[in-house]
């Protein structure tokens, strides 16, 4: 069956920092266009100017490219469809609201917060589910008008159609139904003059030829809504599926205030943006595919039909894994750039290449490469307990013997530790623990023989003689 083409979009609002369920959202609806040829584009819910924060876009928009999510319509881009700020688009929903006007499809309200509070506590102290009792559906025009000259300043509500049944079809949860009575007439235009996210979001998609509409399930009763809103106006309706809400390992819901980790934090952390999008792709969706996915693969594995219809958890472990991936899936170059200052002990050349090239099986974040530049590049290290157990037991003459030697084999490894294994009678672990422990101050870490060509005669015999002092003791 030949695909059809989805434009899809991402709308997030920079109010906070942009969490694991926001960029899942994020990349779903990303490969949704690209896995059908379609396109995708980004706007901006910036209506809410009390909660919208200076700078947070930016950096939302600088993650989602981190990530390697690209789009072909946005605030920085541009397109057909623009502007792609929903604060600069009033004049397109004020045009709506003049056509619900027109057909008493609306109407003010000058409930206060209290007011609205109290009627909701009075419907569910009866029994009822609270919806607005249309106080002010039936004002005169008289009696808006002489509230308005007395200072207050109405919501406008749109008027829900009695007696409706709204049926869609979600693309994630399959057919859903609801019924009219059961919405309350709901604000389109707050008392401030911005749009409510009903409107401005239901009027863009549209607008925007959207075609798909992916967002998390917390949406879902908002749909009724958007689409009685759509046909009034009788705009063309796009599909909406809605995504499983991605909750933190104690089951509540991922938020920067439950301590989620934001793409911001990740980033700092290290995770390289193809471990998450790989830990991501596999989130609530069978990907169908264990192993590795570079950044042009995932749409390829990316079905909608596939999505889970559940909440999905998010997993330490499994990011962890994805990272180790990743690092191993990076060129050298790409590693080097990782690291960034963390090398900056090192020259750069030759020796941080070979260095790249050594560590890179053991670190899964930058900060991890330090102890082991100290390796290359300190004059001493500190020693552990295991290693210096490790140097106690091979005694003072192991390192004497080891140090001597060093000279002939002029820098062959192999011919170097074959000749302590000859004077010594060790070998094994018993002669490759003691010698790693002298010399990187561990019991553990990379392939020791390029560790040893990249410290240099003198720091190798330096930490030899200190480890000859220290099992002297
Ligand atoms: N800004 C909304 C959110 O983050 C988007 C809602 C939508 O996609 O329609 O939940």
């Amino acid at each position: 069956m030949p695909v059809t083409a989805q434009i899809t979009r991402f709308a997030p609002s920079p109010t906070g920092a942009l969490h694991l369920g926001n960029a899942r959202t994020a990349l779903f609806s990303w490969l949704v266009a690209r896995a059908s040829g379609g396109h995708f584009v980004l706007r901006v819910e910036d209506t809410d100017a009390g909660r919208s924060q200076d700078g947070l876009l930016e950096r939302q928009l600088d993650e989602l490219r981190w990530l390697g999510i690209t789009w072909d319509e946005g605030p920085d881009v541009g397109g057909p469809h623009g502007p792609y700020r929903q604060s600069e688009r009033s004049s397109i929903y004020a045009k709506a609201l003049v056509t619900f006007e027109a057909n008493a499809q609306t109407y003010p309200c000058f409930c206060s917060p209290e007011e609205l509070q109290l009627s909701r506590k009075t419907q569910l102290a009866a029994g009822r589910p609270p919806r607005y009792a249309r106080t002010c559906a039936g004002l005169s025009q008289a009696e808006v008008q002489r509230r308005i000259d007395s200072g207050k300043a109405p919501a406008i509500r749109f008027r829900v159609p009695d007696h409706r049944t709204v049926e869609f079809v979600d693309r994630v949860h399959g057919p859903q139904r609801f019924q009219s009575d059961d919405i309350g007439d709901f604000v389109i235009r707050r008392a401030d003059g911005s749009v409510s996210f009903f409107l401005g979001n239901a009027v863009d998609d549209s607008a925007m030829g959207i075609t798909l509409v992916l967002r998390g399930d917390d949406h879902l009763a908002n749909t009724p809504r958007q689409l009685l809103l759509l046909e009034a106006l009788g705009m063309p309706l796009p599909e909406y599926g809605h995504l499983p809400l991605v909750l933190a390992p104690s089951g509540t819901p991922l938020s920067k205030r439950e301590g989620a980790a934001s793409l911001t934090d990740l980033r700092e952390q290290g995770f390289l943006p193809a471990a998450i999008c790989n830990y991501l792709i596999r989130l609530g969706h069978a990907c169908g595919h264990d192993g590795w996915l570079a950044m042009d693969q995932l749409a390829s594995h990316f079905d909608l039909g596939r999505t889970s219809h559940s909440a999905a958890r998010f997993d330490d472990a499994q990011l962890r894994h994805w990272q180790r991936e990743a690092v191993t899936h990076s060129t050298a170059a790409q590693i080097e750039q990782w690291l960034g200052t963390h090398l900056d002990a090192l020259p750069s050349g030759k020796e941080r290449s070979e260095f790249v090239a050594v560590v890179k099986g053991n670190v899964l974040f930058p900060a991890e490469v330090d102890e082991l530049v100290a390796v290359v590049a300190n004059d001493s290290v500190p020693v552990s307990a295991e290693a210096a157990a490790q140097i106690t037991e091979a005694g003072p003459e192991f390192f004497a013997r080891a140090g001597q030697l060093h000279g002939a084999s002029a820098g062959d490894f192999k011919a170097w530790t074959r000749a302590i294994a000859e004077a010594t009678g060790r070998k094994g672990a018993r002669l490759f623990m003691p010698l790693r422990s002298a010399l990187t101050g561990a019991t553990h870490g990379p392939e020791l023989a390029p560790l040893v060509g990249l410290m240099g005669t003198a720091r190798v015999l330096g930490r030899l003689e200190s480890a000859r002092a220290l099992a002297g003791k």
